[in-house]
């Protein structure tokens, strides 16, 4: 089932790329494993998946340490009492959206003498419901994190309200993607756009995403509680 998902995956992805213009540009496949346990993430691994998503760090613990070696991304929205263990066990945040949160990201990467590699979290749709900088407060929060020198901003993260058309996200990655271009700037060039899950990541592919976070294509719906 994985095999075969995957395989589907990945020629949706590469026909986006072709409609979009791309040619020989590649996208990160990020596995988002939240719903499912270690033998999913090792039959993954087995299929040649190498970046891993989780939103709670609680749920990741058991994955994490069986698979320390893969690359993990944190996608959830990040406590800041939890900034510490995720900076340990994650190679990279997509979900930095305040300022007291690079405070402390940028003190426990003092403190374990690394660095916090981090994409920005973009509330675009402006929905309650979800976290993220709403577009205005980019260029003043770019500037503030300049103070950082811990914290390596790689690119802009955002999601698109669900929606049964796929197209209604599309206004929502164009804006992520003109946000990047506006605000790149030396030492900060927002290479990364973390944008598409399951529902809309063609869209997001042809709109310019490097990352796609996948869960439901890749390993089927959560199975009813
Ligand atoms: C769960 C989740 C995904 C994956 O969602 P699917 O629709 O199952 O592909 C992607 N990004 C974030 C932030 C998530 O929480």
């Amino acid at each position: 089932m994985l095999a075969k998902n995957l395989k589907v995956i990945r020629k949706e992805i590469a026909a986006a790329l072709d409609r979009a213009g791309r040619t020989g540009e590649k996208v990160r496949l990020v596995a988002v494993t939240k719903t499912v346990g270690s033998d999913q993430v090792r039959e993954a691994v087995a299929l040649g998946l190498r970046d891993f998503g989780e939103n709670r760090l609680q749920e990741a613990r058991p994955k994490l340490q069986l698979f320390p070696n893969l690359r993990w991304h944190f996608i959830g929205h990040l406590q800041t009492n939890k900034a510490k263990d995720v900076l340990a066990s994650f190679d990279l945040i997509h979900s930095l959206d305040r300022y007291s949160l690079a405070r402390t990201l940028q003190r426990r990467a003092e403190r374990l003498d690394t660095e916090a590699r981090c994409l920005l979290q973009l509330n675009i749709s402006g929905e309650k419901s979800k976290s993220g900088l709403a577009a205005d407060e980019l260029p003043d929060f770019l500037d503030a994190l300049r103070d950082f020198n811990r914290i390596k901003v790689e690119g802009l993260m955002t999601m698109a309200p669900w929606s049964v058309d796929p197209e209604e996200a599309r206004p929502v990655f164009r804006r992520l993607r003109e946000l990047q271009q506006a605000h790149a700037r030396p030492g900060m060039e927002l290479k990364e756009l973390s944008m598409g899950m399951t529902n809309d990541y063609t869209v997001a592919v042809e709109e310019g995403a490097t990352m796609v976070r996948l869960g439901t294509a890749l390993f089927g719906a959560r199975p009813e509680q």
